[in-house]
């Protein structure tokens, strides 16, 4: 029975509200704040069982650890923005309360996330004798997660990991995306990143790409992108030589993504505009359509998974893929939400049962594969995000 304050009343924070709200044993009391009053209270409307809200803004430590002493949690759950995670771990760390996130931070002014920030804050995080488990939505989280399912049970080294993210949904926009528009864009337009044999191999951007046959969804074309995950599976996975990450995007999603781009407004250093500074990603963010709007008509699935070869625990070579698909109507009809805000909310609840439960307890900042992976593949299954393996 513990109460958690969730931060963040976007697409993800809509579903992490309802997942938590289904499980009272767990989530005995939910607190969540935003930066906007009236987004709470509209999710916190839709929710059969009370649910308490708070304004406040993320940015300021001071605040966040005021809240956190006035609602008394045992964790922060972090669905804000991946600016916010420095200082909502800051608060954590003056109240002594746990952290959990889904994304790594990054600099405002610069478009670049690492896991230095945020690792360094492990000596602090020990001392205090509070968790941080950074990454708990699908990728990262889930495929992490897969990567140390996959250790566990199959490998028993595993050389390659190709991660490979298809949404082959259908919203009826003609251009928006699935979180964030800033984050998002910040995401695809920087240099691609992959590693093999022990170095950082940095290309253009979206200059590679694949056809990658998705389970239930078929054929695709996929680009390579740096996503965080690859920086810390390199550290915890035995016997890696490469990883990559793979993500689909249609023809119509990159013609629109080219043309703001040659027009500027996916830049993110300030410009002047009739005497007042706006950075051009932002107003673009304000007038593209809400990730947690987009759920209504969605039709379509995503097809997620982590393709591994290596060395199986018979000896001999192996390649598999474990790997969900989830229907984003079906995820409407419970939630209200799109998929790719659903496959990020169902892992961030499941981290923080985790968590809350003991099952994954440890005092530090931790990545997802760095605990057993079995109770959280098995409340994947119970909760909405099925998973299955096949040869490869
Ligand atoms: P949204 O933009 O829909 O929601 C973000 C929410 O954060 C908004 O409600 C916003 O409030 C709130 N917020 C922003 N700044 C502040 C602040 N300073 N203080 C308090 N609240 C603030 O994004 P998503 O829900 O789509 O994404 C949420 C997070 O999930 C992002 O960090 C994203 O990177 C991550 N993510 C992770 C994935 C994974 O698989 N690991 C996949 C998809 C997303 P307001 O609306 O009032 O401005």
């Amino acid at each position: 029975m513990s109460c958690v304050l969730i931060i963040g009343a976007g697409g993800v924070g809509n579903v992490v509200v309802k997942k938590c709200a289904q499980l009272p044993e767990i989530f005995s009391k939910i607190w969540l704040a935003s930066r906007s009053l009236s987004k709470c209270e509209k999710i916190a409307s839709e929710v059969k069982v009370p649910i308490e809200t708070a304004q406040i803004d993320a940015d300021q430590a001071g605040d966040v650890a005021a809240l956190i002493r006035k609602t008394r949690p045992e964790l922060v759950i972090n669905v804000a923005l991946p600016y916010q995670d420095l200082p909502i771990m800051d608060a954590c760390l003056e109240t002594g309360v746990s952290y959990l996130d889904t994304a790594n931070y990054e600099p405002r002014n610069e478009a670049k996330f690492e896991y230095k920030w945020q690792w360094a804050y492990h000596e602090r995080f020990e001392r205090k004798e509070i968790m941080a488990l950074l990454g708990s939505g699908f990728d990262p989280g889930v495929t992490n997660v897969f990567c140390a399912y996959a250790q566990k049970h199959h490998f028993q080294e595993i050389h390659s990991v190709d991660i490979v993210d298809c949404n082959a949904g259908e919203h009826g926009h003609p251009f928006a995306t699935n979180f964030n528009p800033e984050i998002n864009i910040r995401e695809i337009t920087q240099k691609g990143k992959y590693w093999e044999n022990g170095q950082w191999i940095e290309i253009e951007p979206m200059s590679i790409c694949e056809t990658i046959d998705f389970p239930e969804v078929g054929p695709r074309k996929a680009y390579l992108l740096y996503h965080e995950e690859e920086e810390s599976l390199v550290k915890n996975i035995k016997g890696l030589k490469r990883i990559r990450f793979w993500m689909t995007f249609g023809d119509a999603y990159l013609n629109h993504l080219r043309v703001l781009q040659n027009v500027g407004m996916t830049r993110i250093e300030p410009v002047l505009h009739e005497g007042h500074w706006i950075v051009p990603l932002q107003f673009l963010r304000s007038v593209l359509p809400d990730p947690g709007s987009l759920g209504t008509n969605y039709t379509g699935k995503t097809s997620i998974g982590c393709i591994m070869e290596g060395i199986g625990k018979d000896g001999k070579r192996k390649k598999m893929m474990i790997y969900n698909v989830c229907d984003h109507a079906e995820c409407y009809r419970e939630v209200q939400a799109q998929a790719v805000s659903y496959t990020t909310g169902v892992p961030a609840m499941i981290g923080a049962a985790m968590m809350l439960t003991g099952k994954w307890k440890k005092a530090g900042v931790f990545n997802m594969e760095q605990f057993d992976p079995d109770p959280f593949m098995d409340m994947l299954n119970r909760h909405g995000l099925p998973w299955k393996e096949m040869p490869r």
